[in-house]
């Protein structure tokens, strides 16, 4: 039962056509690097399409009617498009789903210091991240400090060719043979991702200054001072992301592949997001969902287990003057979700940990999987087979490409997603999404007739669930 190969089926010009689709989306990935970055860009998008910010309609008491579009940002960093149907929302709605933070280093809340007259940051990784591949790589600041006064200052250092990147240092070779002896997962310890900032003093014409301490330190204060007023306590109310610098490129000789930082889970909620916003009004009212804090869990106000959602649900239904409590949870019920994130695409270099028959592979198109999870599918959302059923009739309808896959072998590790959180309404919910290479390294790669089939897919589900 091996599924087609994505690519034969497209003519030279229609290749050429999913190339310029993968050139929008790598500039999302290379420019979008944050989750607050891309709810920043989705709003620009959305309001490019027509679509109305909801808290602006709540204030108001703005009606909503079949026809509008209306998104909610919430925090900055999870966001919610509505665009509504024909049909009332009791009835249910078409749901894409995906996640748009992604593995990274985050700053400590107090993280310069300055050893031997290096200036550092100290950090904190953020979800599953293999510590050793890190090191030795162009790295760039992304995020925003909060003032006391209220203010926030956002930071991009590192993306501009101009710009200087940090970085963390890995032990020479010649000094490696204690390091080298160890397991992976202690080779760089999480304590020790110490990013390198600075190396110069503070030059000053002042005597009583040339003679303080720390003066690396302070030079590097200086600086953030003069380009972003901030003071060494801003960091107290600062998320700053440590990511890799640089855009996302074209991967293999044939350019069929993309090489960039984040994929886990941009090229889902991108390709979401793109069908979206280019469909025309449906009797049923779709929605795009992109949240916030899956790689840990998916807790926290932005999360998947927040009640935003449910509760910006319950707003748009109340401004279409069809609100009860018991409607809210019939239209979460009777709805239908894709609930997309990467998979691991068969690796021809790994292979001893997937099963050929229930692998993803590159350029078979969108990943569906029945059930996620480890040890006996635990903590996985196990979708039921009638939704897979028709899921396959509006896949072949459409003439999308699909693929079934299970995260590698049998008791060989697992992983979640947010699928079992929306599941909990009681609604059909089955995991999809892009199947990738480097999953969670800061370099992931895809396959550009994957990426399309994905945008493909999510579209055909939205006309047809
Ligand atoms: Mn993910
Ligand atoms: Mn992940």
């Amino acid at each position: 039962m091996e599924r087609k190969n994505a690519w034969k089926k497209y003519t030279k010009e229609q290749i050429e056509e999913i190339f310029e689709f993968c050139e929008d989306y790598k500039d999302f990935i290379s420019n979008c690097k944050t989750e607050r970055e891309c709810v920043t860009e989705t709003v620009r998008m959305a309001e490019q399409s027509g679509y109305k910010d909801l808290k602006d309609c709540i204030e108001n008491n703005i009606p909503l009617k079949a026809g509008d579009k209306v998104y909610i940002n919430y925090m900055g960093k999870a966001i919610a498009l509505f665009q509504l149907g024909t049909q009332p929302l009791e009835k249910g709605m078409n749901i894409l789903g995906a996640h748009i933070d992604s593995p990274r280093i985050d700053l400590k809340q107090n993280p310069l210091y300055e050893d031997t007259d290096i200036a550092l940051l100290d950090t904190h990784y953020y979800g599953g991240i293999k510590k050793y591949q890190w090191v030795t790589l162009a790295l760039a600041l992304h995020g925003v400090v909060a003032k006391k006064d209220g203010t926030v200052v956002n930071i991009v250092i590192g993306e501009d060719e101009n710009d200087p990147v940090v970085g963390i240092s890995d032990l020479l070779a010649h000094l490696s043979a204690d390091q080298m002896a160890k397991k992976a997962s202690v080779v760089i310890e999480g304590e020790d991702l110490n990013v390198c900032v600075g190396s110069m003093p503070l030059i000053s014409d002042d005597e009583g200054e040339k003679k303080e301490k720390e003066l690396v330190k302070a030079n590097i204060l200086a600086i953030l001072k003069e380009k972003y007023d901030i003071e060494e306590e801003d960091f107290l109310s600062a998320e700053i992301e440590v990511v890799p610098a640089g855009k996302a490129r074209d991967y293999g000789l044939d350019r069929s592949m993309i090489f960039g930082y984040g994929q886990d889970d941009r090229v889902c909620a991108y390709t979401s997001l793109a069908a979206m916003l280019q469909m025309e009004q449906t009797t049923k009212t779709n929605v795009c969902l992109l949240v916030d804090k899956e790689e840990i869990g998916s807790v926290g106000a932005t999360g998947m287990h927040s009640k935003f959602f449910e509760n910006a649900v319950a707003e748009v239904m109340n401004l279409m003057g069809d609100y009860s409590e018991l409607k809210v949870r019939r239209a979460l019920a009777n709805s239908k979700m894709l609930s997309s994130d990467v998979s691991a695409a068969y690796d021809p270099n790994y292979g001893s940990v997937m099963e050929k028959k229930n692998s993803a592979y590159f350029g078979r198109g969108i990943v569906f999987n029945k059930y996620t999870g480890a040890r006996g599918k635990s903590g996985s959302n196990d979708a039921n087979a009638e939704y897979l059923g028709e899921l396959r009739r509006i896949m072949d309808k459409h003439d999308v490409n699909f693929q079934t896959a299970e995260l590698g072998k049998v008791d060989q590790g697992g992983g979640g997603t947010i699928a079992y959180i929306l599941a909990q309404y009681g609604m059909e919910v089955i995991d999809s999404g892009v199947a990738l290479h480097n999953m969670h390294a800061p370099w992931e790669i895809s396959s550009k007739v994957d990426v399309y089939e994905a945008m493909r897919g999510y579209r055909a589900f939205l006309l047809e669930a």
